[in-house]
Formats: structure tokens, sequence, C-alpha cells
């Protein structure tokens, strides 16, 4: 619930968005959140901050036209929501997914904001993508459509101006093609125009690692908030992409046994503990289906087709995979398990009803905008190696990450507990992100 004058803005803004249930959610957790500013900065709501931060700059909406292997003229629509610019260039990935619109690309974009400015580097908030699903595609039709795709989305681009990465359906491969089509059609080598590109073609280390090793990291640090950690604990992951797959990763280094892993086919358990080189091979190498991971692992593990990861006991719990994929009921299940830590890999992987569980319950939570930023916070880095024409190691990169990381969950905790709500993550994140961006927006 939110007050009266907060009531009528969200109201006006809901409104405006008719038929876009994402985006409405994330507004509304902001709105609730911000109550807690009103009575101490009446400057932000005389300038109707919030009411201007809702509505994107600038929403393209475009057709993408791309030929498949049988030779037929396919169509899809392409967006690219440039939402605010108050901290510098656009940035946010592209999702390819069937199931993106324009309601689920501004919930993206509106998420993207905060988190991009919880970050404290100088980077603003947009986001991308398309209905194009790329399963069963290969790989001239999925370079096809990129190339269409860049066709229209060039022109809006710019190291200046917005810089795109990859999201859901989005690695390596697409970001390859779609700089190759930019440089085609610009004749310029700008790196910077484009983050998660290829190693010896101005990418970053750890980019690839960033999201799963972020999230994990401000688990470990909520842990440690508490005298707890890791080590010893198990741990649920959804997801078998690449911010699952490297969730995975650092939480095995940090000594703890992840036990399952998930495609939207079904998931695996495996007592023993992921085999990740093996989940890598599959879901990286082969893009296979993750039933594949329990026939190769030789008993050892059991593929579970209904259901969710959520039903297996944990102490900490790592969503990984996509909006909405942990409800209410999936979250009273964890708490009945013991659940200890929840860090969202994903962008808004909790149902509001399954937060409020989670909140009830005492259950240390992580919001996705600050617990997932490790990604795009490593994308600017990547930006800063570009634009100084050189190369960091990977040690250097992850030092920088994990400070980063360990900042933003010092500052989410500072300020829950500036503004009255003493180790809420929500609050701490939502308002601190909030006024970095409300602040430059006045200024
Ligand atoms: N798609 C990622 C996210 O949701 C990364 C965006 C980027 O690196 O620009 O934050």
């Amino acid at each position: 619930m939110v007050n009266s004058s907060l009531q009528t803005t969200m109201d006006k803004v809901l409104a405006r968005n008719a038929g876009e249930p994402e985006f409405h959610q994330a507004v509304r957790e902001i709105f609730e959140s911000l109550e807690v500013l009103e009575n101490r900065h009446p400057e932000y709501a005389a300038a109707s901050v919030l009411e201007r931060m809702c509505e994107p700059e600038r929403q393209i909406i475009f057709r993408v036209p791309w030929v498949d292997d049988e030779g037929n003229v396919c169509v899809n629509r392409g967006f690219r929501v440039e939402f605010n610019s108050a901290l510098g260039p656009y940035k946010g990935g592209l999702r390819f997914h069937s199931s993106v619109n324009l309601g689920i690309i501004k919930f993206l974009g509106f998420e993207q904001i905060f988190k991009n400015a919880l970050t404290g580097l100088p980077i603003g908030g947009g986001k991308g993508g398309s209905d194009f699903d790329p399963h069963g595609r290969s790989d001239g039709e999925i370079m096809r459509f990129c190339q269409s795709f860049m066709v229209e989305l060039h022109r809006h681009l710019g190291e200046y101006t917005d810089v795109p990465a990859g999201d859901i359906g989005v690695g390596g491969r697409e970001i390859g093609y779609l700089f190759g089509q930019y440089k085609r059609l610009t004749n310029r080598y700008e790196s910077g125009v484009l983050t998660g590109k290829g190693l010896n073609w101005g990418g970053s280390l750890v980019r690839t690692e960033a999201t799963g090793y972020g999230a994990t990291i401000f688990a470990e640090e909520m842990l440690k908030a508490k005298g707890k950690s890791f080590d010893g604990k198990r741990v649920l992951v959804s997801g078998s992409g690449n911010v699952a797959t490297y969730a995975i990763e650092k939480s095995q280094q940090l000594g703890a046994t992840v036990v399952t892993a998930s495609d939207s086919s079904g998931y695996v358990v495996d007592e023993d503990g992921i085999d990740l080189d093996l989940l890598k091979q599959i879901k990286g190498v082969e893009r296979g289906r993750i039933s594949e991971y329990a026939e190769r692992r030789g008993g050892k593990s059991r593929f579970v087709k209904d259901g969710s990861v959520w039903d297996v006991p944990a102490e900490i719990a790592l969503p990984c995979a996509t909006q909405n994929e942990l409800d209410a009921d999936a979250a009273r299940t964890l708490v009945k398990n013991g659940l200890e830590a929840l860090s969202e890999g994903a962008n808004m992987p909790c149902t509001p009803e399954a937060i409020h569980v989670l909140r009830d319950a005492k259950v240390l939570y992580g919001p996705g905008k600050a617990a997932n930023a490790g990604g795009v916070a490593t994308s600017a880095l990547e930006m800063q190696q570009n634009a100084m024409r050189d190369s960091w190691t990977f040690e250097y990169t992850e030092q920088r990450l994990t400070e980063i990381m360990r900042n933003i969950h010092t500052d989410c905790l500072e300020t829950a507990e500036e503004y009255g709500h003493p180790g809420d993550y929500v609050i701490g994140a939502n308002v601190a992100g909030f006024k970095k961006v409300a602040d430059a927006m006045l200024a």
C-alpha cells in the first residue's frame, strides 16, 4: 500500500501503461519503497521526479525482416527502450525470447535504471530485444536475424548514446553478429558501442562470469553481515544459462554444494553437487537439454519434469532463470525447508507475494536490482577498457567486481538503516538507486 499522493501518481502511471503487467509490478514495488522519502524530500514530489522517471525518454519499435534457411521471409518485432540518461548513456541488455513485448522490455528497462545507479558507475538505463525465438535456429539464421535487427538499431546507438549488451537469448555469438553489422554500417570500430564482446575484439575478462558471480557475492555479503557464510551449505540454482552457470561456479568456490539446475523442460537434482564441466558442455557448447545432464551423470543425478527446484531443501536459493519464476507457494516451501538467504540472479524472479513471504519469515532477501548488478557493472568496466584501449587481467577485473558488489551491499544496508528499515534490502536498494538518479535529474 502507498499513501494518497503517491497513490494518485502511481494510478496515473499505471493507467498510462495499460496492459503491461510486468511493468506495473516493477513500478508498484518502487512506489511502495519510496514512501519513506516523502517527508524528508519534498523536492522530489515538487518536481514530479518519480512520474518523469516512469516515462521512458524514448521508445523505439521496429520491423525485423529476415530470411530463414528454407528461403521463407520471416518478420519479428524489435524494441529498444531508452529509459533514463541522467547518469550516463543508456545501458542494458537485449533479450531475444518469444515472450518479449513492450511491457516486458519496459519492466526490464525500468529496473535497469536503479540497478545501474547502484553500481556507482556512469551508466543510464535502457533495454531492448525482440520476440524472435532463437531455439532450434541455425547459426546462419541467427546471423541474418541479428544483422537485420542492427540495420534499424544502429542509428540509435553510440558509445556516448546507447550501449546494449546481452540478456536471455543473446550471448557472445549474437553480440559478435551485431557488432560486425554495426561496424559495417557505420565504418567505425567503436568498441564501446556494445558490451559482452569476444576477448580478442574488445571484450572484458570476467564479463561472462559477472552476473552469476555478483549475485553469489551479494548473497555471501548478506550472510556475512549475520556472521554466516556459504561454506558447507546446500544451494539451489534455477536456470542453466550464463547467469546460473557462474552462480554455481562461485558458490562452489565458496565451499557450498549446488544441488540443482534447470531449463524450460524441467530440472535436475544432484546430491553430490552439480558437475559444472558437464553442465557447461551440455548447455553452453552443445546447446542441449538439461535432461541430458542426468542421463550422462550415470545414476548420480535425477531429472524431474514437473514442479520446480524450489521443492528441494536447501539453505540458499539463487533464482537465475526468468521473471516470476518463484511464487508464494514456492517461497513457503523454501521457508519450511529452512531457507536462510535468497539472492536474485535473474530480473524480478520472485513474485510480490513471494517477497512478502520471504520478508515475513526474515529470510535474507537480495533483490535483483542490487544482487544481479554485477553483470552490467562489468559491462561498464568493459566500456572503461575500450575507452582506454586497454585490457585488464582476470584477477584485477574480478577484484573490481567484488568491490562493486560489496559497495552495493553496504549502500543498501546503510540506506535502509538511514530511512528507518534496518536490514531491509528492498527499501535499501530502491531508495539508494532512486536518490542517485533523482538528484542527477534535479541537478
Ligand atoms: N542483461 C544484463 C542485466 O539485466 C546486463 C546488461 C548489460 O550488461 O548492459 O543487467
